[in-house]
């Protein structure tokens, strides 16, 4: 049989908002959720989006002290399990590999040299680590990463990146949020089926206009990174920014280029990200037989790590570099800057020890 041919203009040259205006126009609105997901796989696909000449800078790009702490909490927490073999690296969103490169050098020093996987869907990202994780494996999703042997997994902006769903309070009950396209631009529309079955009790008599947001992906990868734990072993960071507690409000926002930008503007072209509900996924984790050890902001969690003695032996190391070292630094653990936003969620298997620098 013949393959259809497809359409003209709708390769994967063509931008994502002549393809969502199209599918718009000829069957309607489409989710928040839908316009999210189909926005970062493009966006994530084509580019590089990491570092002052990309459009934002996450933590390990700031300094390699980041990395390196990470390194030594799973390299201690396994040293307290009994060192097991058949160890497995597991990090989710990988970004350029610099995460991976400083944490593997700091535990391997702590005598932790276990085998990498890594979990990612950009090929142009995956390039990038394959230089400096060459020994690493990748996997489209967690479900090929091996079955046996502990787990040491890390994701540190990851989470965000998956798309929400949103349910916004219409005059006659919860809808989906949805968007639409009117004279040649995006904008978000109200969702004609009703929802009310989707919203918690509590919270189906909010006032109209109020937005509940969830995100499905996001409780998905917990739960299976918990039933992984459960099973297998090991322990798990996950470092985003977000919320301890739950909160109502959309929290969609696009950056490029190092500001914000409207997230219904140039689809594909912008980082769109959703604040972590941290606090609905130690649930969902505990739910399903891993066990909590902490949700805790950044900079403390940095700080009992021991952020401020390693950025002092670097300054002793290269005095030349101290004031950006130190710079780095406050960055990471300010409360004006990173420190307070990013929370850091602890896992463990329920036989695995307690983790440093949750309290
Ligand atoms: N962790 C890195 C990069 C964060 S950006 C850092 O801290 O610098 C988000 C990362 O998640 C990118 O590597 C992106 O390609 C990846 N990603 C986004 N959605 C994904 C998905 N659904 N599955 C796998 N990886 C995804």
């Amino acid at each position: 049989m013949p393959l259809p041919r497809s359409k003209p203009g709708m390769s994967a040259d063509t931008p994502l908002s002549a393809i969502f205006a199209r599918l718009i126009a000829n069957l309607g609105p489409i989710s928040v959720m839908h316009y999210m997901g189909e926005a970062n796989a493009r966006y994530y696909a084509t580019r590089d989006p990491l570092g002052v000449a990309g459009d934002f800078v996450t933590a390990p790009e700031i300094s390699q002290m980041f990395g390196e702490l990470i390194g030594l909490w799973l390299a201690d927490v396994w040293s307290r399990a009994g060192r097991p073999g058949a160890v497995r690296y597991v990090e989710l969103g990988p970004g350029r590999g610099t995460l991976a490169r400083d944490a593997l050098r700091t535990a391997g020093k702590a005598g932790l040299i276990p085998d990498v996987h890594l979990v990612e869907t950009s090929g142009a990202l995956r390039d990038l680590q394959s230089r400096l994780v060459p020994q690493a494996r990748w996997h489209d999703d967690l479900a090929s990463v091996p079955e046996d042997g502990p787990l040491l997994l890390v994701a540190n902006e990851f989470l965000d990146a998956l798309p929400v769903r949103q349910l916004v309070r219409a005059e006659a009950g919860w809808r989906e949020r949805m968007v639409g396209y009117e004279d040649g631009r995006f904008l978000p529309v109200v969702g004609d089926r009703p929802m009310d079955a989707a919203v918690p009790e509590a919270l189906r008599d909010e006032a109209p206009g109020t937005i509940i947001e969830t995100c499905p992906g996001a409780a998905a990868v917990v739960c299976e990174v918990a039933a992984r734990l459960a099973a297998q072993g090991g322990a798990a960071l996950f470092i985003d920014y977000g919320h301890a507690r739950f909160r109502t409000g959309s929290t969609l926002q696009a950056v490029r280029r190092h500001r914000k930008v409207d997230p219904f503007v140039a689809p594909g072209e912008a980082d769109l990200t959703a604040l972590v509900d941290f606090a609905t996924l130690a649930q969902v984790a505990q739910n399903h037989g891993a066990r909590w050890l902490g949700t805790v902001e950044q900079g403390l969690w940095l700080r009992a790590l021991g952020i401020d003695a390693r950025a002092a032996a670097l300054a002793r190391a290269a005095p030349a570099e101290a004031a950006a070292v130190i710079a780095a630094r406050d960055r990471l653990v300010a409360p004006d800057q990173m420190g307070t936003l990013f929370k850091i969620i602890g896992l463990a298997a329920p036989n695995w020890p307690d983790g440093a620098g949750f309290v």
